[in-house]
């Protein structure tokens, strides 16, 4: 007999694909802006909504139309991973093909991705859909629906961040005085690798001494010394979605100073996590964290903004910067990472990845903070 279970199980409903659901969600947003069609060139977004994850593709997505034109080479991976949308395999350029099938169609109206297509792009795309076609700018629609993650992507984000944590512990006890910040920098990537992660969501940041206090040095050829703060700026990419955490340690015995501004940093980073929840405006935790440091007489060192978004991109709504006004909401992933850069002296930044809900927040970067000593 065959139960209903497998039943089911054979015939998935396909109201529960993610991406399906995330198409719905942008008609339903469409709607309410009143945008007719839209033209989706960034990638990240297109992966977002289709799962299709190759590295050229355009989609088109309209009430009825879900349309994502590839070129030979990915038809095969397009008609296996994209869900939702009919693949159309276009040989003379993709650009073309969704110009073409806009004129076939006598559309009047379209928008796109502003800020993910190129003025030759937009040339290119206006004489090929011939005169009738009026394009405009779509707006920040699917960045908008990214804000808030689903189980899935809260899924992957949590693995990744796991993955980030545990490379770090492993590289505590190599962190020591005479290796390579480059040669750090290669251990963590390939040790996130190992441990099943794409690979490294951006270059990791490896820097020690005067250079920490870059906030965003790369790492070089300079070796460890002792008595230096050194700054690791990490995070794993998995099923696509990024973690992103800074750790600071110190070679050796810090000075009184050091342990102060150390202190200080990390109360400003744990005040502004706990800060963290769906009824509070992003810019709250950035002054949070920036109260904690300027009572230790520390403001004008942090000069950045004390977080962001993280996702499918490492970068992405919301900023956690001075003056923002939107409210957190649950199910978005952001970082706390506050930091003070000492111009001779060394740098301390502490960044985690957090989940944003209806109390605290839940750290998806779970390294310690505490063992920062290395002697
Ligand atoms: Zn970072
Ligand atoms: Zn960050």
């Amino acid at each position: 007999m065959v139960s209903s279970f497998l039943l089911i199980a054979m015939c998935p409903d396909p109201s529960s694909s993610p991406f399906r659901a995330r198409q719905e969600r942008l008609r339903a947003l469409m709607e309410t802006r009143r945008v007719p069609l839209i033209l989706v060139t960034h990638l990240v977004n297109v992966r977002y909504l289709t799962g299709f994850t190759g590295s050229a593709g355009i989609l088109l997505l309209g009430p009825r139309q879900g349309i994502l034109w590839v070129d030979p080479r990915y038809t095969l991976q397009a008609q296996e991973q994209a869900e939702g949308v009919e693949v159309i395999e276009e040989k003379k350029g993709i650009l073309k093909g969704a110009a073409s099938w806009l004129r076939k169609n006598g559309v009047r109206e379209a928008t796109f991705e502003a800020s993910n297509l190129t003025c030759a792009q937009f040339e290119q795309l206006g004489k090929e859909a011939g005169d009738g076609l009026q394009l405009r700018p779509a707006g920040e629609l699917i960045e908008e629906l990214r804000v808030v993650k689903d189980r899935g992507e809260i899924e992957a984000i949590r693995r990744a961040g796991k993955v980030t944590a545990e490379v770090f512990a492993e590289m505590l006890p190599r962190i020591r005085p005479g290796v390579i910040e480059q040669d750090l920098a290669a251990e963590v990537e390939y040790r996130m690798r190992k441990k099943g992660a794409e690979g490294a969501a951006f270059e990791t940041i490896v820097a020690s001494g005067p250079r920490s206090a870059y906030p965003h040095a790369r790492p070089s050829s300079k070796a460890l010394q002792e008595s230096e703060l050194v700054i690791f700026d990490l995070g794993a990419i998995l099923a696509g979605y990024a973690a992103d955490m800074t750790r600071t340690v110190f070679l050796g015995e810090p000075t009184r100073r050091v342990r102060n501004l150390y202190c200080a940093v990390l109360k400003a980073q744990s005040g502004a996590v706990r800060a963290v929840r769906d009824t509070t405006r992003a810019g709250e935790i950035d002054s949070a964290a920036r109260r904690v440091l300027a009572k230790h007489g520390l403001a004008r060192y942090f000069t950045h903004s004390t977080g962001h978004g993280v996702g499918l991109e490492v970068h992405e709504r919301p900023r956690l910067a001075k003056g923002e006004v939107t409210h957190l909401r649950s199910g978005s992933v952001v970082t706390v990472e506050p930091g003070v850069y000492l111009e001779g002296v060394g740098g301390i930044r502490i960044e985690d990845t957090v989940l944003v809900g209806p109390e605290d927040p839940e750290i998806l970067t779970p390294a310690s903070k505490e063992s920062w000593v290395i002697s």
